[in-house]
């Protein structure tokens, strides 16, 4: 399986075949819990995804790679964030009618408050910290005005297939092709 094997070392750069032979050896599997939706229309869970580790034999270093649904550092898919966020600003859904279509986590605290991770996600695109590629432009102040802004994005990233579908799955889908 070399499929996913990275062109580069992400650590010293030297190229996966440079110099002749590999460079980057296949260095097991990890798991990753992943949250969310598997589709828009289905109910979320919370998922093992594989992930494989390479090693970089002149440099020491281990890199890890990922399926693309899979966003570092977040408990929740980028498709389900994505969804999420057009829930809640373009079709206006309350907070916690977003939290109950989005996670499969039912903890006392986030529902009765709505739901927290909407605000930090919101926080995290204006910081360049989540969906990173997406043009923003110049945006509206304030958290709902930026996640509006997010979400019409990714709608307009999903495939032509999926223009007459609702906005939280053209939302969804979108949110597969940004990085
Ligand atoms: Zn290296």
């Amino acid at each position: 399986m070399d499929e996913g094997r990275p062109k580069r070392c992400v650590a010293c750069g030297r190229g996966a075949y440079e110099g002749g032979g590999l460079g980057l050896h296949g260095h097991g599997l990890v798991e990753r819990q992943q949250r969310g939706p598997p589709t828009a229309d289905e109910a979320p869970r919370c998922e093992v995804v594989l992930c494989r580790r390479y090693r970089c034999k002149p440099c020491g270093a281990v890199m890890r790679v990922v399926p693309p649904s899979v966003r570092p550092r977040k408990h929740f898919s980028g498709e389900a964030i994505g969804f999420a966020l057009a829930l809640w600003t373009l079709c206006g859904l309350r907070a916690d009618e977003v939290r109950r279509r989005t996670s499969d986590w039912t903890r006392l605290g986030d529902a009765a408050r709505g739901w927290r991770s909407l605000a930090r996600w919101a926080r995290q695109l204006g910081a360049r910290q989540l969906f990173g590629a997406l043009p923003l432009g110049a945006v509206a102040q304030g958290p709902r005005a930026l996640a509006a802004r997010a979400a019409q994005a990714l709608c307009a990233h999903a495939p032509l297939a999926w223009r007459g579908a609702p906005l939280e799955h053209q939302a969804f889908a979108g949110a597969r092709h940004v990085s």
